[in-house]
């Protein structure tokens, strides 16, 4: 859990967000707390920049596909507070030793948002925007 972890330049920017991350509770729920600097986008859906509670939900089997990542205005984790939601692909990697954001920056200077690790975790969530 305590390794060092490099991940820099997997995908050309690599940001490290760590703000007071929640420890995984019951294992079914992943909770990080972040703070985005600037705008980050996942395919259409733009997440202004600003502070956000961001909750992944465990797969449930045969409903892949359905929304499993939730980003919400904190401190309240509350269907009112969901500001967008997403699903996920997961693969594995090195374990995380505090929440990770894996993005990208195009040309004309958007960020893309990839993928999200959990503090303790080695699972990498990409993500996708949810119907
Ligand atoms: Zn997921």
């Amino acid at each position: 859990m305590k390794r060092k972890v490099i991940l820099g330049g997997i995908f050309g920017l690599l940001l490290l967000v760590a703000f007071g991350w929640n420890s995984l509770a019951d294992g079914k729920q992943q909770k990080a707390d972040v703070d985005l600097r600037q705008p980050h986008q996942v395919g259409n859906v733009l997440l202004e920049a600003g502070k956000y509670l961001i909750v992944h939900e465990e797969h449930v089997a045969g409903q892949e596909g359905q929304a499993c990542t939730f980003f919400y205005h904190p401190p309240r984790q509350m269907e009112k507070n969901a500001v967008a939601r997403f699903h996920c692909r997961g693969t594995e990697g090195e374990p995380a030793s505090k929440f990770t954001m894996r993005t990208f920056r195009q040309p004309d200077g958007k960020v893309l948002l990839r993928s999200i690790q959990f503090a303790g975790s080695s699972e990498i969530h990409a993500l996708e925007p949810a119907s």
